[in-house]
C-alpha cells in the first residue's frame, strides 16, 4: 500500500498516512477530512533530510550547508 502525505487544509496538521484504494484518510489531529495531498511519495521517514532542503536555500530560515552566503552566519 502507498504511503501518502498530507496536509490538513482546516488545522495545517501534516502527516503521512497508508491509503487503500476507497479509503478517505481523516486528520488525525482534528478529524477533518479536508486534506490536500502532497505529490512527493514518502521516500525517507527523515524530515530535513538531504534532497528536501536542497533547492530551498532560505525558506526554513536559515542558510543551507552548501550556500556559499552560509559562511556569513557562522
Ligand atoms: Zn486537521
Amino acid at each position: 500500500m502507498p504511503i501518502y502525505s498530507y496536509e490538513c487544509k482546516k488545522c495545517g496538521a501534516n502527516f503521512q498516512t497508508l491509503v487503500r484504494s476507497g479509503d478517505e484518510p481523516v486528520c488525525p489531529t482534528c478529524g477533518s477530512a479536508q486534506l490536500e495531498q502532497q505529490l512527493s511519495l514518502i521516500a525517507s521517514p527523515a524530515r530535513g533530510g538531504d534532497n528536501d532542503a536542497a533547492p530551498s536555500c532560505g525558506a526554513d530560515g536559515g542558510a543551507c550547508a552548501t550556500c556559499p552566503a552560509a559562511s556569513m552566519f557562522n
